[in-house]
């Protein structure tokens, strides 16, 4: 998917996403709303389906290429260990930022579905440690694939990707060649299919309107500032500390090396298409050396999602608190723990985390809810800017690792002065 800013404004994607829904808004509200739900209502259900079959191939070509990218070797797998070192705690740190701003902003209470009479699901936790690693480590790839288990399914991609990485150059290339070419042939299905969002956002919208009118949007702008204040900490304070205390670099100086790709990414929606940007970037601008960029990042776009993190785990609980559930500690706990792991397992295209959603959902028992469906439709049809905005805190992220990983490996000169 290539950048192009010269594009006339209806050619781009999110301009088409708003004109959607704005006339799925309208619509909706007409009188003839109830008839046109009926018949094109449909074509939201069918999206929402698209969506779901990219899931399982696109999370085992996403991370197995990611991890199995990184070469082999001891400076290699010096390098991989502190790249990895970064990536969980900058992702980690992500997910607690959205945890907490959930709590403090409540964004799913008193969603319509509540006013429905439906009962509020139970979610199902694991009881115990032992079992949350029950549910993340399976006895079966296959039939954990099958039976749509991501949880199991990334951790069985992360550590086959793990192992590639131990082979001799002849076997590794000939995976990493055959994996590479299945996730690019992933990426070019997952952004066909996304090229039919605004028809999927106009069928959800008019659907949503039609059955309960204008009021989830109270609940989805609670949403959205929740998501957006998460992000704007971890952008404005998480990272710019990492950076500081890790790397010892000006964060300033670093943002502002970083203009054009964090640009790039704003406009393309994904890390992937803006990764050779962010490489340039960080290598002539930032000034880290083509060794640890080269190693850093590629793996960072599909690995490292920051933005995404914070995404996965305000909206699972948004989801789950929309529904009336009870979302008591220990949901929190598997929320945090699977949002990490869903957003390595997200793709760096657009939407990718909408996609992922799913597994965090399937982890705390509301993965088949019907309702949860409608809640992930009416997100899906303003995810866009918020997309936008996370691919932005995605790639910056990786830049930051870049950044640490380079000076914790002696590099002298990053961010050395602002570059034009
Ligand atoms: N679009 C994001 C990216 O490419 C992934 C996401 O949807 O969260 O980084």
């Amino acid at each position: 998917m290539e950048y192009n800013p010269d594009n006339p404004w209806y050619k781009r994607l999110h301009w088409q996403v708003v004109i959607a829904m704005i006339l799925g808004i309208g619509i909706g509200l007409s009188p003839g709303g109830a008839a046109v739900a009926d018949n094109v209502g449909w074509v939201g259900g069918l999206f929402m389906r698209l969506l779901r079959m990219i899931i399982v191939p696109l999370v085992i070509a996403s991370i197995i290429s990611g991890v199995a990218s990184a070469g082999s070797g001891r400076t290699v797998g010096r390098m991989f260990g502190k790249t990895l070192g970064y990536y969980l705690v900058s992702s980690l740190l992500a997910a607690l930022t959205g945890l907490l701003l959930f709590n403090i902003i409540n964004p799913g209470r008193g969603y319509p579905v509540t006013d429905t009479g439906a009962e509020p699901p139970d979610l199902a936790t694991p009881e115990s440690f032992v079992d949350l690693l029950y549910t993340i480590v399976p006895d079966n790839f296959i039939g954990a694939a099958s039976a749509g288990d991501m949880l199991m399914v990334i951790f069985f991609c992360i550590v086959f990707g793990a192992a590639v990485t131990t082979l001799p150059e002849g076997p590794r290339t000939k995976i990493t060649d055959l994996v590479g070419a299945l996730f690019q042939a992933m990426m070019a299905l997952t952004t066909g299919i996304i090229r039919l969002l605004p028809i999927g956002v106009f069928g959800l919208m008019v659907t949503m309107v039609d059955e309960t009118g204008l009021l989830a949007f109270g609940n989805l702008a609670k949403y959205v500032a929740g998501l957006t204040s998460g992000l704007a900490i971890h952008f404005l304070i998480t990272l710019p500390l990492l950076l500081y205390f890790w790397a010892r670099v000006s964060p300033w100086k670093h943002a502002m090396n970083m203009r054009e790709p964090l640009l790039v990414a704003f406009s393309t929606s994904s890390s992937a298409a803006t990764l050779p940007v962010t490489l340039k970037t960080v290598q002539e601008k930032v000034g880290v050396s083509d060794r640890v960029s080269s190693f850093t990042l590629p793996m960072g776009a599909t690995v490292n999602m920051d933005g995404t993190a914070v995404m996965e785990c305000v909206g699972a609980l948004f989801i789950a608190q929309a529904l009336g559930a009870d979302i008591g500690f220990a949901t929190q706990v598997v929320v945090v723990l699977t949002a990490l792991l869903a957003s390595i397992g997200a793709a760096a295209v657009p939407s990718a985390g909408l996609v992922v959603i799913f597994i965090i959902l399937g982890a705390i028992g509301i993965g088949d809810n019907p309702e949860a469906m409608l809640i992930v439709a009416a997100m899906l049809s303003i995810d866009r800017p918020l997309d936008m905005a996370r691919t932005a805190v995605n790639v910056y992220s990786d830049s930051c690792a870049a950044a640490v990983v380079g000076r914790w490996e002696g590099e002298e000169g990053i961010d050395a002065e602002i570059r034009g």
